[in-house]
């Protein structure tokens, strides 16, 4: 069975074609940078950390492939993308083997999720993959959950998929599609 990034993955391939503008929120190690870069040519990258974009330059070079890399918060897309977006992935919490003190958080992440939902052409989908086994992250995981759960149904279908018989705290995806 697919796990649950696996599947995010799985989805945004099925609707990214070549020219679609696609979000990565938070590049961290690269690795969703360099698989949205196979699939369009307009990836457009944050993060607000340097490790994490040289870790993604690397992966990136290493993969012959390109995105543009922007070192800011996934708070300001609008102040680099001005195009619909046919989709974006969000992978909260922090950059593993770095500082877990810089983590993703509802404050930034929430307006970042409406701003992009309102780039979002219809038919494009959004997926946030949910970690909220550290500190903090119960209250980004509980305050994502209490929007996306009440976005118009006519407008939006929200998906969850997550294990709910492992031990400790396995992240789960949300996955969103404009329907209208
Ligand atoms: N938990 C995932 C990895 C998440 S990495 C896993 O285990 O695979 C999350 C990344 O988001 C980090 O690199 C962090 O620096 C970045 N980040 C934190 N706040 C951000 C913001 N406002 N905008 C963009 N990226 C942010």
């Amino acid at each position: 069975m697919l796990r649950p990034l696996e599947l995010a993955h799985h989805l945004l391939a099925e609707i990214i074609v070549k020219d679609d503008v696609v979000v990565d929120a938070t590049m961290g190690q690269g690795f969703d940078t360099v698989f949205l870069a196979g699939l369009s040519d307009a990836v457009v990258a944050f993060d607000v950390q340097d490790l994490a974009l040289e870790m993604t330059e690397k992966r990136l070079a290493e993969n012959k492939r390109q995105a543009k890399l922007i070192l800011d918060g996934h708070e300001n897309v609008d102040k680099y993308v001005d195009k619909p977006i046919k989709a974006a992935i969000f992978n909260l919490g922090y950059l593993p083997k770095s500082d877990k003190k810089v983590i993703t958080q509802a404050e930034t992440t929430l307006p970042a999720l409406t701003k992009m939902l309102e780039l979002l052409v219809t038919g494009g989908r959004i997926a946030l993959m949910i970690y909220y086994g550290h500190e903090g992250g119960h209250e980004e995981r509980d305050a994502v959950l209490s929007v996306v759960s009440t976005l118009p149904q006519k407008t939006y279908q929200v998906m969850r998929y997550g294990g709910i018989n492992q031990i400790n705290q396995p992240p789960f995806l949300v996955m969103i599609e404009k329907l209208a």
